[in-house]
C-alpha cells in the first residue's frame, strides 16, 4: 500500500513537472520569436530636480508588445530571459535603441540630457558589456556622459570583486553608474567605498512609506546621509505624491522619479514631453 501511494505521489509530481516544463518551453519559444520579430519597445520615464522641477534625464524601461497578448511588463519576461541567456540580445537591443533615440532627439534639437539603462547580471559575466557600450557610443557618435547604467544592489553586492574592474572600465568611458533598488539588498560599506558608484536610487518600497511611517523616514534619512557623505547622487524612485516630493526635498534629496512627475512613456509621447520641457 505504502509503495502504491509512493508511486502515485511520484506520478503526480512528474505530471506537474511536465506542465511546468511545457509552460517554460512555450514561454521561451514566445520570447525567442519576440527577439527575432523585434517586438520590444523602449519607454522612458523622466527624472526631475525636486527643487526646480527641471528635467534631468530619463530611465529607459523595456516593454514587450506581444501581437496576441498586448503590452507585457518587464517583470513578466526579464527573469526568464536572465535565466536562459536571452537577456544578452535583449540587453543589446535596449542599449542600441537608447543611443539611437538620443541621437534622433539630438538631431531634432531636443536635449534628453542623460538616459539610464538597466543592465542585468548575465550581461556582465556572459558578454563583453564594456565593448558593447563602447561600440554603441561610437556607432551613434554621442557623448558618453549621456549614458548611465543601473545595476541592482543585490547583483552588485553579490559579485563585487568580479564586476569591480568592469565597472571601472565603464566609468573610464565616461558613463556613470547607479545602484538600483538601493536599500533592498545588503550593502557592505567597504564595497560602497571601493566600487565606482555615482548614483544611489532609493528603492520605491521606502518612498511608499513616507511621510507617515517613522521607520521608512529613518531609512530614507540614513540613505540620504550616506549619499551626501560619500558624494553620491541620490535619486528617489517611485515618488507618487506631492507630499512625498516635498518631504524628500526638505530632507535634502535633490532628484526624483515617479508617477507624481510622469509615468514611463512610449518614445513618441516622451518626444512630445521633451518638446514641452525644454531647458
Ligand atoms: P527598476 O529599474 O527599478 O524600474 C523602476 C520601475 O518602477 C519601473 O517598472 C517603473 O515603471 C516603476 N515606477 C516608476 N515610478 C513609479 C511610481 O511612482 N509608482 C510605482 N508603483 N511604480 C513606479 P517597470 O517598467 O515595470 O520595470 C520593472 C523592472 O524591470 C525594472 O525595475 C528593472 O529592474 C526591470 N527592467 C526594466 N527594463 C529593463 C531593461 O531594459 N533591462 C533589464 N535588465 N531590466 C529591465
Ligand atoms: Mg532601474
Ligand atoms: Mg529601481
Ligand atoms: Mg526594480
Amino acid at each position: 500500500e505504502a509503495k502504491a501511494k509512493g508511486r502515485n505521489t511520484y506520478c503526480f509530481y512528474q505530471a506537474e513537472m511536465t506542465v511546468k516544463a511545457q509552460q517554460r518551453l512555450s514561454a521561451e519559444r514566445d520570447l525567442r520569436r519576440a527577439i527575432e520579430q523585434k517586438e520590444f519597445e523602449v519607454w522612458y520615464q523622466p527624472q526631475i530636480d525636486l527643487s526646480s522641477q527641471r528635467f534631468l534625464g530619463a530611465e529607459a524601461l523595456i516593454r514587450w508588445r506581444d501581437p496576441l497578448r498586448g503590452l507585457i511588463p518587464p517583470l513578466e519576461f526579464i527573469p526568464l530571459a536572465e535565466q536562459n541567456g536571452m537577456i544578452l540580445p535583449i540587453g543589446e537591443f535596449v542599449l542600441h535603441q537608447v543611443c539611437a533615440d538620443f541621437k534622433e532627439w539630438q538631431a531634432a534639437q531636443l536635449n534628453a540630457k542623460r538616459l539610464s539603462v538597466n543592465v542585468a547580471g548575465p550581461q556582465f559575466y556572459r558578454s563583453d558589456i564594456v565593448a558593447t557600450i563602447k561600440d554603441c557610443l561610437s556607432e551613434y557618435q554621442i557623448p558618453a556622459g549621456m549614458l548611465e547604467i543601473e545595476v541592482t544592489e543585490t547583483f552588485m553586492m553579490e559579485n563585487p570583486q568580479e564586476i569591480k574592474d568592469i565597472l571601472l572600465a565603464i566609468q573610464e568611458l565616461g558613463v556613470t553608474i547607479a545602484i538600483d533598488d538601493f536599500g533592498t539588498g545588503y550593502s557592505s560599506l567597504a564595497y560602497l567605498r571601493e566600487l565606482p558608484i555615482d548614483t544611489l536610487k532609493i528603492d520605491r518600497a521606502f518612498i511608499r512609506d513616507i511621510p507617515s511611517n517613522n521607520k521608512g523616514i529613518a531609512i530614507v534619512r540614513a540613505i540620504l546621509a550616506l549619499g551626501s557623505s560619500m558624494g553620491f547622487n541620490v535619486v528617489a524612485e517611485g515618488v507618487e505624491t506631492q507630499e512625498q516630493s516635498d518631504f524628500l526635498q526638505a530632507e535634502g534629496c535633490r532628484k526624483g522619479q515617479g508617477y507624481y512627475f510622469a509615468k514611463p512613456m512610449p518614445k513618441a509621447e516622451f518626444t512630445r514631453w521633451l518638446q514641452n520641457h525644454e531647458g
